[in-house]
């Protein structure tokens, strides 16, 4: 958040995303600095003691903290409304952050059922092993959520639009539940970013990014960034000291470069995505195309309720099964085939044999991931490459 004093108070997203964070060096470079480096030197003894006892502030090692790590931090928290960001080495490492520094052997959390699949492996898995036990619920069964609420039940976990079916999730129903019950709500705002969607001013307490994504918009860097109230951050923090899941100041550059951009890419990627889906909506060889733009998707109503747009992932049935949905992927030339998505570049990706390739059969079928399935997050290229690069297989089916 920016404090009062700050110039920056009080000013508009798009001020903050090119300007918040920034501390210039005393070189007066105009461009953020890139800190590379490990550790700080001390003008004296008793500086060094001050500054490892806390007594003063200041940087120690970047493990702890590194100025152009803190950047990246400030203009994230100050685009999502947070009070504080910890950032970390990947998206994955924000979700283990945010878990070891709020839960305890004993706790439970509840999760929805279509969240990225590493964080299902992440709870499933390695939490258990620690004795933190996972529900998983239908992202958009309020009841469900409620049922699954204990008297050890801490978190509750979710993204929304979910993926690749991009079901929508009441953010503020959920957080009034959260908060009904003494529980904190964390969102993964990865597909969405502050640009379309912020939690926190729905109620949420937590926010995570992989800023793999949208963040870097390039497909550059792996990291990731945990965002809400200054005391949970804190935990969190205490956490990425002790354990060393820091984000590298290289990574953290190239994201508050990113953010200076996120504005306008989220509004191409969506205008394309939202074309593009309209576009699949109508074609013979398309069975279903699912995106919250879509008026007839059940979470349309909802999503122009708390987002300012739809996004750039969409993902359609095409008419058949595994071998037609591979021949629409195999005959574009241009798309990228790649499981990555909030980049620049274009990608198609067969969810089943893919990102949801571990899921059983019957998991499958019950979450919609169909043999069938492509899923499409668009990039920055011309729309109508975009379209004739697809339409290459769909129209010889
Ligand atoms: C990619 C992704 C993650 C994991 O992020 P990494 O940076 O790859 O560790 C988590 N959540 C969502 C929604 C993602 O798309």
């Amino acid at each position: 958040m920016i404090p009062e004093h700050d110039p920056l108070h009080g000013a508009a997203p798009d001020t903050l995303a090119v300007r918040a964070g920034q501390v210039r060096s005393a070189e007066g470079e105009h461009s953020e600095a890139l800190f590379l480096t490990s550790s700080y030197v001390f003008a004296n003894a008793a500086e060094a003691a001050a500054r490892f006892s806390g007594e003063r502030a200041g940087n120690v090692y970047s493990r702890y903290t590194n100025p152009s790590v803190r950047t990246f931090e400030q203009r994230i928290a100050a685009l999502e409304g947070a009070e504080q960001a910890v950032a970390t080495a990947s998206g994955m490492a924000a979700i283990l952050s945010t878990c070891m520094a709020l839960l305890q052997a004993g706790d439970h959390l509840v999760c929805s059922r279509s969240v990225f699949g590493t964080t299902t492996v992440l709870f499933d898995k390695f939490l258990a092993k620690f004795g933190v036990t996972t529900t998983f619920v239908e992202l958009t069964d309020l009841d469900a959520w409620r049922a699954a609420i204990g008297s050890r039940t801490r978190l509750l976990f979710l993204e929304t639009p979910s993926n690749p079916l991009a079901e929508i999730a009441d953010l503020g129903a959920l957080a009034e539940l959260a908060r009904s019950r003494g529980v904190l709500l964390a969102v993964d705002n990865c597909f969405c970013t502050p640009v379309l969607q912020r939690p926190l001013d729905w109620g949420a307490d937590i926010v995570i990014h992989s800023a793999t994504k949208y963040l870097d918009g390039q497909g550059r860097c792996l990291g990731g960034v945990v965002l809400g109230r200054a005391e949970l951050m804190a935990e969190v923090l205490g956490f990425i000291r002790s354990a060393g899941p820091t984000l590298s100041p290289f990574n953290a550059w190239v994201f508050t470069k990113g953010l200076e951009t996120l504005r306008l890419r989220m509004e191409a990627h969506s205008a394309s995505a939202l074309a593009l889906a309209e576009w699949l909506a109508v074609h013979p060889a398309v069975e279903r195309v699912f995106y919250a733009g879509l008026p007839d998707h059940p979470g349309h109503e909802l999503a122009r309720r708390q987002q300012r747009a739809f996004g750039g992932v969409l993902s359609f049935r095409v008419r058949g099964g595994r071998e037609q949905a591979w021949q629409v992927i195999d005959a574009t030339r241009i798309l990228s085939l790649t499981a990555n998505l909030g980049d620049a570049k274009t990608t198609i990706v067969h969810p089943a044999t893919t990102t949801h390739g571990r899921l059983s059969p019957a998991d499958k079928a019950s979450s919609g991931i169909t043999e069938n399935l492509i899923r499409i997050a668009v990039g920055l290229e011309d729309l109508a490459d975009i379209r004739a690069d697809l339409a290459r297989g769909l129209d010889a089916l």
